[in-house]
C-alpha cells in the first residue's frame, strides 16, 4: 500500500501482474493492467473534459501527487498543451487562489517562526540527496505582486519544468517557500490564507532568516544549487550579489530571463542579417528582467570586442517615470548603470521617436503598452523591428502576437512571454514562440548539477544563450520563430547543460573532470519517465 502512496514509485494500474505478485499489490488494484501509454491517453482525455485552466491545474497537481512518472510523461508528450497549465500563465491564477485550491503540501514551508531551527526542518525532508532548491519569498510573483505563501505555486511549477524540460530527477528537486509574511491586505484578511499573517520581515531580521536558510540548506544538502525566484527588487539584486560568490546560486528572473532574451536577440539579428553590436535596445521596464538582460547583452558585446562603456550605450531603459537618464535623482542602484547622458523623455513612444531603437523589449508588466502607435512607430523606423513582449501573465503582455504583426505589416521579429497562437496575415503564417525562461533554467540547472558546480557564473548564462540560439533552425526563422519548438526542449536543454558543464570545467568550479563527450554525459543523467520494471 505504501508503494501506491509513494508518487515517485507508484504506477497505479500500470503495475504488471508480476509486479503485483512480487510487491504485495494483489487485491489493492483493479485487475486490468494498463500500459503507461494508455494511462497517458486516459489522463489527457479526462483533462480535456475540464473547461477551466484552473481545474486542469488542480487535476494535474493531483496527478503529480499520485504518480510522478505519469505526470511527467503527460508534460513531456504534450508540452504545448500542459506547460501553460502547470506554469505560466495558469500558475499565476493558481497562486492567486492557492489557499482555496490547496490539497496537499509539496516542498517545504520555512517561515519566520522557524528562525533558529531551520537545520531541524531540513532533517524532516525525506530525501537525503537534493540537487536543486527553488526558493521564493512570494513578494513579486510573475507580474502579480505580493502573494505571500501562495507564491509556493511558482517553485513547485518551476521544479516540474526542471524535470520535464531537462530531465532533472524529481527526487533531486526541492521547492521552498520562505514565508516572511505578506503586505498584501487581501491575504492578511483571508481566513483561508495558508501563510503567516504578519507584515513582511525587513532589514536585519530578513537577512538573518535568509542566511540561516542558505547555511542550513547547504549543510543538509552539500553543494545544492539554489535558484532564487520571484523576489522583489529590494532583495533580489542584493541577495544575488551577496551569495553568488559563496554558493552555487542564481536568480532566474535576472539571469535566466537575460539568457532567454539574448538568445532571442541572436535569432532576430540572424534573421535580419545584422550584428548584435548594431542594435539599440529600448526596454519598457527597468527591473530585474530589464537590467539582467542589459547586463548579459553587455557581456556578450564585450566578448565580441566592444568596449563596455559603448556596449552599455546600446541599452536604454524606460520606467514608470520615463527614460532613465543621468540627471534623474530617483534611480535605484540597479538602474544607474544604464542611466545615460540625455535630456529627460516622459513616455515610451517619445523615447522611440528620439532614440530610434532597433528593438523594444517589454518587461514592465504593463499590459497593452505596445499599442498600435508604438508598433507603427517601430515599423516606420525599422525595416524589421524587433518586438519582444515578455511580460507575464497574458493579461500583462505588452501586445498580442496578432497586434505585433498587424501593426508592423508583418515585419516584426516577435517573441512573447505568454503563449500565442500562430497568426496568418496577408497570406503569410507566423508562428510566434515564447521567450520563456523555461528554455534556459532547466538546462542550466541540469548542467550545474551534472558538473557538481560550486558557482553559477555569467559566462554560463552566456553559453546557455548561445546554445539555445544555435538550436533555432532556418525553418524556424522562416516562419518568424525566434526559438525552437517547445517539443524539442529536452534536446535543447541537453545542449545547454553540456555548454554549462564545459564552462564550469573551464572556470575551475566543477566537481567533475573534463569530459570529451559532454552531450552523452548530460544525457545519461536525464530522468526518463517511462516506467521501469520493479521485478
Ligand atoms: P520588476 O518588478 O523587477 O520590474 C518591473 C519594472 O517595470 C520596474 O522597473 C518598474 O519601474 C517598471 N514599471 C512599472 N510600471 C511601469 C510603467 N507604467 N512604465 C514603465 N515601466 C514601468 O519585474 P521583472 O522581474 O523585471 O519582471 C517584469 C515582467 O517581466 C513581469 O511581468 C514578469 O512576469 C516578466 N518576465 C517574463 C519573463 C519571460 O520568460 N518571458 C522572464 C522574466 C520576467
Amino acid at each position: 500500500m505504501a508503494l501506491l502512496h509513494n508518487p515517485l514509485r507508484n504506477k497505479g494500474t500500470g503495475f504488471t501482474d508480476a509486479e503485483r505478485a512480487a510487491l504485495g499489490l494483489r487485491g489493492l488494484l483493479p485487475p486490468a493492467v494498463l500500459t503507461q501509454d494508455q494511462q497517458v491517453e486516459r489522463t489527457m482525455g479526462n483533462l480535456r473534459q475540464l473547461t477551466s485552466a484552473l481545474d486542469k491545474f488542480v487535476a494535474l497537481n493531483a496527478l503529480h501527487d499520485r504518480n510522478e512518472a505519469l505526470f511527467f510523461r503527460c508534460v513531456i508528450d504534450y508540452p504545448d498543451e500542459i506547460m501553460p497549465l502547470i506554469y505560466t500563465p495558469t500558475v499565476g491564477l493558481a497562486c492567486q487562489q492557492y489557499g482555496q485550491i490547496f490539497q496537499r503540501p509539496r516542498g517545504m514551508f520555512v517561515s519566520a517562526r522557524d528562525r533558529g531551527r531551520l537545520a531541524e526542518l531540513f532533517r524532516n525532508w525525506p530525501e537525503r540527496k537534493v540537487g536543486i532548491i527553488v526558493v521564493t519569498d512570494g513578494e513579486r510573483i510573475l507580474g502579480l505582486g505580493d502573494l505571500g505563501a501562495n507564491g509556493m505555486g511558482i517553485p513547485v511549477g518551476k521544479l516540474s519544468l526542471y524535470t520535464a524540460c531537462a530531465g532533472v530527477r524529481p527526487e533531486l528537486c526541492l521547492p521552498v517557500m520562505l514565508d516572511v509574511g505578506t503586505n498584501n491586505p487581501a491575504l492578511l484578511a483571508d481566513p483561508l490564507y495558508i501563510g503567516i499573517k504578519q507584515p513582511r520581515l525587513r532589514g536585519a531580521e530578513y537577512d538573518a532568516l535568509f542566511d540561516e536558510f542558505i547555511c542550513a540548506a547547504q549543510a543538509a544538502f552539500p553543494g545544492v544549487v539554489v535558484q532564487f525566484e520571484d523576489f522583489a527588487n529590494l532583495n533580489a539584486f542584493r541577495l544575488l550579489e551577496k551569495y553568488r560568490d559563496r554558493v552555487c546560486c542564481f536568480n532566474d528572473d535576472i539571469q535566466g530571463t537575460a539568457a532567454v532574451a539574448l538568445a532571442g536577440l541572436y535569432s532576430a539579428v540572424r534573421a535580419n542579417r545584422a550584428r548584435l553590436a548594431d542594435q539599440r535596445l529600448l526596454f519598457l521596464g527597468a527591473g530585474e528582467a530589464a537590467t539582467g538582460i542589459c547586463d548579459l547583452v553587455v557581456a556578450a558585446l564585450a566578448g565580441e570586442g566592444l568596449p563596455e562603456a559603448e556596449a552599455r550605450r546600446r541599452c536604454w531603459l524606460v520606467d514608470s517615470k520615463g527614460l532613465v537618464v543621468r540627471s534623474r535623482t530617483d534611480l535605484a542602484e540597479h538602474k544607474r548603470r544604464y542611466a545615460h547622458e540625455h535630456a529627460p523623455v516622459q513616455d515610451f513612444r517619445s523615447a522611440i521617436e528620439v532614440l530610434g531603437p532597433t528593438a523594444i523589449i517589454g518587461v514592465a508588466a504593463v499590459g497593452q503598452a505596445f499599442n498600435r502607435q508604438v508598433l507603427e512607430t517601430m515599423a516606420r523606423v525599422n525595416a524589421r523591428p524587433i518586438v519582444f513582449a515578455l511580460s507575464n501573465p497574458t493579461s500583462q503582455a505588452e501586445c498580442t502576437a496578432e497586434e505585433a504583426y498587424r501593426w508592423t505589416e508583418g515585419r516584426a521579429l516577435f517573441a512573447c512571454g505568454s503563449p500565442f497562437e500562430p497568426v496568418t496575415l496577408g497570406g503569410q503564417r507566423f508562428v510566434p514562440r515564447q521567450g520563456n525562461n523555461s528554455y534556459i533554467f532547466p538546462g542550466v540547472g541540469l548542467g550545474l548539477i551534472a558538473a557538481q558546480a560550486r558557482r553559477a557564473s555569467d559566462a554560463m548564462f552566456l553559453a546557455a544563450a548561445r546554445a539555445l540560439a544555435d538550436q533555432v533552425t532556418a525553418k524556424d526563422l522562416a516562419q518568424g520563430s525566434l526559438y525552437p519548438a517547445l517539443s524539442r526542449v529536452r534536446e535543447v536543454s541537453a545542449h545547454i547543460a553540456a555548454a554549462v558543464v564545459k564552462v564550469a570545467v573551464a572556470e575551475g568550479v566543477a566537481g567533475v573532470k573534463r569530459r570529451v563527450r559532454l552531450l552523452e554525459f548530460v544525457r545519461a543523467q536525464m530522468y526518463d519517465p517511462h516506467y521501469r520494471s520493479f521485478v
